[in-house]
């Protein structure tokens, strides 16, 4: 039985503007590495002080389709509106799951209390069969969370160690927030057949005998295979894991759209440019975002 990945490969997180002003780390999708699993969009958000009359995180009406959108904060409260109507401030400690199937539209706002932000928001492709499906928001306040080898362990979609998370997942997934306060040795079982990530978010981490760590600047990806991976924590280090089948379906990737064909982008491209019904409308939202010019 190994115990070590048979390959660990290093990725440098890029910046990106998500709004004027607003930078995120993005591990996912990089030129190395577009998907583990179904994650297909990583970004990490902060951690960020915001002084005086800095604006924060706010994001206008944008759509989304065949994706769910996956937030989940350290620090820092979100509010989540969208074209179901729903309104929910996201807190630490709670993921919220919006699942865009056909279309649906959204707006994000850091609340003004919020002087520090700090969280991850990540997306998960939907599989051909859930591409057109209803569009739903899901808020999970309670999740399966744990101590062990000194470690807090928070499941946050998924199975592991005979434990199940609520989140609506609708392919193989499994998504882990680890925190050491006082640093750990974690030795964690991983499914074989999938393919991880870990993304430090604190601290830092060495994985297995590896001796270069890994820090919130970097992304490991981890191929299928290792049974358990042996996790080293520096103090105060905080990660999440995220895994999946290795992704076999075609999978588009545009602006807020995700897609099966170029096709089905372009008619959502076309459909929210043309303000359909489609993707509904956030009440009181500020303005509509424009969608960039398609590349083809
Ligand atoms: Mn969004």
């Amino acid at each position: 039985m190994s115990t070590e990945p048979s390959t660990l490969q290093r990725i440098s997180l890029r910046e990106a503007e998500i709004t004027p002003g607003f930078t995120v780390r993005r591990a996912l999708p990089t030129r190395e590495r577009r998907m583990v699993g179904p994650w297909c969009f990583l970004d990490h958000i902060g951690p960020v002080e915001l002084a005086g009359d800095q604006a924060g995180m706010h994001v206008d009406e944008h759509p989304h389709t065949c994706l769910q959108t996956f937030t989940w904060m350290i620090e820092g409260e979100v509010m989540h509106r969208d074209s179901l109507r729903s309104e929910q401030i996201i807190r630490p400690g709670q993921v919220n799951l919006m699942t865009a199937g056909h279309g649906v539209t959204h707006t994000e706002d850091s609340l003004d209390s919020s002087r520090r932000l700090h969280g991850v928001q990540l997306w998960i492709a939907l599989p051909e069969a859930q591409a057109d499906m209803p569009p739903a928001f899901h808020h999970y306040p309670e999740l399966p969370r744990w101590q062990e080898e000194g470690c807090e362990l928070t499941l946050l979609a998924g199975q592991h160690a005979r434990r199940q998370a609520p989140t609506l997942m609708h392919s193989p997934a499994i998504a882990l927030d680890i925190h050491a306060p006082a640093g750990a040795e974690l030795k964690l079982p991983l499914s074989a057949e999938f393919e991880h990530g870990v993304l430090p978010l604190t601290g830092q981490v060495r994985i297995d005998s590896k001796a270069q760590a890994f820090t919130p600047k970097e992304f490991a990806w981890l191929a299928p295979g290792p049974q358990i991976v042996t996790l080293h924590l520096a103090a105060d280090t905080r990660l999440i894991l995220v895994g999946g089948t290795p992704w076999q379906q075609n999978v588009i990737m545009w602006w807020n759209f995700v897609g099966h064909s170029r096709e089905a982008v372009k008619q959502a491209q076309t459909d929210w440019e043309a303000g359909s019904p489609r993707f509904g409308t956030v009440p009181h939202a500020r303005r509509r975002l424009a969608a960039p010019k398609l590349p083809w």
